[in-house]
């Protein structure tokens, strides 16, 4: 009778054990939860005068006749023709 007792409780850990290794198995083939939806501000993009290469208008520089991607294509446009 006291075996009887043993079996059982190895029984019901044997139970509670795989029990366990199921779910962390299906836990690890779940994918991965997808990041959260941050929303993100639109960047605006603005051509180089000199060059037409597309930039964040908060890198440009700002000329007269408009932005530019660097202080040198600013000098060659408006310095060159002006
Ligand atoms: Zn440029």
């Amino acid at each position: 009778m006291k075996y009887l007792l043993v079996l059982a409780v190895v029984m019901v850990a044997f139970y509670v054990w795989r029990n366990n290794r199921i779910t962390d198995r299906s836990d690890a083939s779940r994918p991965p939860p997808a990041p959260p939806a941050t929303p993100r501000l639109p960047v605006v993009m603005v051509a180089c005068q000199q060059c037409g290469t597309h930039l964040p208008q908060g890198d440009t520089v700002q000329g007269a006749l408009g932005p530019y991607c660097s202080a040198e294509h600013r000098r060659l446009k408006e310095g060159g023709s002006a």
